[in-house]
């Protein structure tokens, strides 16, 4: 049996069903899935998609929203311009209309080559190629190929003539279940007797990881200014780390006297990692703000909660408030 064959055989026995995203050609449902679904987990995944779908039913109501509240919903997925980039995506396609080819779903902000195929199979069952990440695991393995340009070539190859739903979604099931990065169970695998790395026990190296190199690191000093049970943030420019979120406001240079130190935090981004120094201030010490540059605003641990908020604000959120709720 052809590989696309045996993974779609396998889908409709031991894939995943019934998730919320499944069962529509909705391309607005699907768009929204697969953007949430890049470098995040299912699991994680469900609850976010729910509620956007609750509060935006349709591209409308998120075109119509603003920035701040489509953050305020996304806080706590992470990675915050896929956020910033979904509402400005709908704002574009409910004047345009949803683009109907992967080609042109490419040319969404925040929409890469592999998503644009999946939202193209899933909404028009387009024959589109995937390769993320869990894609590009399973055929790498299985075909023993490594470099991109011939994993693309390969993806495309395989795609069958019917059924291409299903077979996407089980290249995207046998990544995330069986052939998982460190421990697959190929036992189990429906290509176990084809399988290139298995044979060749190449299945550790393959695929070939990203170069690891040593992160640069960043230090920058949190002011936390406290008045009657409520904390002053301020809203970081739309350009930059954590854009368009409500944050602690950043201090240059040296920290005022009578600064009390709290416990460090260390956040990882992708490219560099950083460590936030809070500093507690009494109130009264606002001249330290550069008002110049961006909103601020005093909001109780309520507020701030309901607020979009990067991680470690909200870790820092959670310290204070401990004994104050
Ligand atoms: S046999 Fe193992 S390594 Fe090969 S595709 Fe299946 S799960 Fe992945």
């Amino acid at each position: 049996m052809a590989f696309a064959q045996q993974l779609i055989a396998w889908q409709r026995r031991h894939g995943r069903h019934g998730l919320p995203w499944q069962g529509t050609r909705d391309p607005y449902r699907i768009w929204l899935s697969e953007v949430m679904l890049q470098q995040t987990q299912v699991a994680t995944v469900i609850p976010y998609y729910q509620r956007f779908v609750r509060r935006f039913p349709d591209v409308g109501a998120l075109a119509r929203a603003s920035e701040d509240d489509v953050l305020a919903l996304w806080s706590g997925l992470g990675y915050y311009a896929r956020g910033r980039n979904l509402h400005r995506a709908a704002r574009l396609i409910a004047e345009q209309g949803f683009p109907r080819t992967a080609l042109d779903i490419a040319e969404l902000p925040g929409v890469g080559r592999s998503t644009a195929a999946a939202i193209a199979v899933f909404a028009y069952g387009e024959r589109a190629a995937i390769l993320d990440g869990n894609a590009k695991r399973v055929l790498a393995r299985a075909f023993g190929v490594e470099r991109d340009e011939k994993l693309w070539a390969l993806a495309e190859r395989l795609l069958p003539k019917r059924g291409i739903e299903r077979y996407t979604q089980a290249l995207m099931d046998l990544g995330a279940t069986l052939c998982s990065r460190l421990a697959p169970s190929c036992e189990r695998c429906p290509v176990v007797r084809a399988c290139v790395a298995r044979r060749d026990e190449r299945v550790a190296e393959l695929p070939a990881p990203r170069k690891r190199r040593a992160l640069p690191q960043k230090d920058v000093q949190w002011l936390v200014l406290r008045r009657n049970g409520a904390v002053l943030l301020e809203r970081r420019p739309s350009s930059g780390i954590w854009g368009g979120l409500w944050c602690f406001p950043e201090l240059t240079g040296r920290a005022p006297a009578g600064a009390k130190r709290l416990s460090p935090i260390e956040h990882g981004f992708t490219h560099f990692r950083l460590r936030i120094r809070p500093l507690l201030l009494k109130s009264g010490s606002e001249p330290y703000l550069n008002r110049a540059r961006t909103p601020i605003s005093w909001m109780t641990f309520a507020q701030a909660e309901a607020a979009a908020l990067p991680a470690p604000v909200r870790t820092l959120l959670g310290r204070l408030g401990e004994g104050v709720r």
